[in-house]
């Protein structure tokens, strides 16, 4: 049984989003119609801004947290626990302009149209609503990825998140204060002036599975393990010209054997394994040196955690192979991993019923990506939605989700933050 009055199609809402969305995807736009706003950059200041102003102009209180992630609270009911709903606004290099920032904007147009329609009808819910930009979602500029939300949650020390690093040397506290964005205390949680009752996600798919099969929602109910690394190939630096190949150490021959096996994994493994170099450092990186060192970012996915550790195993016994051939040393710094791992039954199910309620075309999915509701859901009842990517393309400009889509995925979230905030969780 429905616990709110469902929304009626609302052509007006379904403008406004749209509306919003084309002016906050100019932010750091790019010419492919991408965006660039990596986190806690100006364009990223400038995108905070902007959702810091929407949220103001309608009654919401703006407030960050100590490290940077930023929130919208609606006070319904004094004193009451949050509903959190949203996403993050940071971009990849050249991302997509829906990644993340349509969740947030989305989070934000369902809380005040849950305003207005409480307000309508002359109700008060049981708890309260925050709409949340979690800081540095991507990992990009700041790694690992999913920060913010691994502080809020309990999963990373805050003084380890501020003192991270980007190429340039510069700390995320540092980066933070540049654009006004670092808060002084916790906003939520032991000690802070609030508590949280649940949180609800909506995001593009980034895979194909929903535009393949013509499905309007997903229900995310399990997410992927993997495994990330940061590792070194180390060998020695020499003349390109004068040194015998026999005596070389070329750490970038060592970089390439490591790249191609990695891919080589994959295809053994089909579609259940997904592996990648995404980045490549070379030192000195000069045209007539042989590279002293290369550092390597890896990933590892799969919805097996057998088969990830089987893989793992593999590509260890590999790199020992490499370091005699190539004759050079792979060490293995920082690692980011996680099992894969179940979404909340009840969300699921919840996020289920709102999906038949509305009348719209749902299918349970898993998501290969990491999200900030990777880390929420082991802490509170969490619902995780997805809408259809076109092609599942993402991390990339052409990157693309149907108006019709970001319309229904909104009525999906305003009616399930609306039982949310009637405690529709509070048994889960
Ligand atoms: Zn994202």
């Amino acid at each position: 049984m429905p616990v709110h009055p469902l929304p009626a199609r609302d052509a007006a809402a379904d403008d406004r989003l749209l509306a919003d969305f084309a002016e906050l995807s100019a932010i750091g736009a790019t010419p492919a119609g991408g965006v660039e706003r990596q986190a806690a950059t100006p364009e990223d200041g400038a995108t905070r801004s902007w959702l810091a102003r929407w949220l103001a102009d309608r009654g919401f209180t703006v407030v960050a947290d100590r490290v940077g992630n930023q929130f919208g609270l609606l006070e319904l009911v004094p004193d009451a626990p949050y509903v959190l709903a949203g996403s993050h606004l940071d971009s990849q290099p050249r991302g997509g302009r829906f990644d993340g920032a349509y969740g947030v904007l989305a989070a934000a147009h369902a809380a005040d149209r849950l305003r207005a329609g409480l307000a309508a009808a002359g109700r008060t819910p049981r708890y309260n609503v925050a709409v949340v930009n979690w800081f540095n979602e991507e990992g990009s500029r700041f790694e690992p990825s999913m920060m913010g939300s691994a502080v809020f949650t309990g999963l990373m020390p805050p003084e380890t998140a501020l003192g991270t690093t980007d190429v340039a040397g510069t700390t995320v506290a540092d980066a933070l204060t540049a654009i006004g964005a670092l808060g002084e205390r916790d906003v939520f949680g032991a000690g802070a002036p609030h508590t949280v009752a649940g949180y609800v996600e909506i995001h593009i798919e980034q895979g194909r599975e929903l535009d393949k099969s013509g499905t309007t929602l997903g229900l995310v109910h399990r997410t992927w393990a993997a495994n990330k690394y940061q590792i070194s190939v180390l060998g020695e630096q020499a003349h390109t010209g004068a040194t015998a190949i026999a005596d070389r150490r070329d750490a970038l021959y060592g970089a390439a054997l490591a790249v191609v096996a990695l891919r080589d994994l994959a295809d053994r493994y089909g579609e259940e394994l997904h592996t990648s170099c995404g980045r490549l450092t070379v030192l000195p990186n000069s045209p007539v040196v042989v590279p002293r060192e290369v550092r390597m970012h890896l990933d590892l996915r799969s919805p097996s955690d057998a088969l990830l550790a089987e893989a793992d195993a593999a590509l260890r016994a590999t790199f020992a192979e490499i370091e005699v051939k190539a004759d050079v040393r792979i060490e293995r710094h920082v690692a980011h991993t996680w099992t894969g791992q179940d979404y909340p039954p009840a969300g699921v199910a919840l996020a289920r019923e709102v999906a038949r309620d509305l009348g719209v075309s749902f299918m349970p999915v898993q998501t290969r990506a990491g999200h900030d509701s990777t880390n929420l859901k082991n802490a509170v009842p969490t619902v995780m939605l997805f809408i259809p990517s076109v092609e599942g393309i993402s991390h990339a400009e052409a990157e693309f989700t149907a108006d019709a889509d970001l319309c229904r995925g909104l009525d999906v979230l305003t009616e399930t933050l609306a039982r949310m905030v009637e405690g529709a969780l509070d048994r889960a």
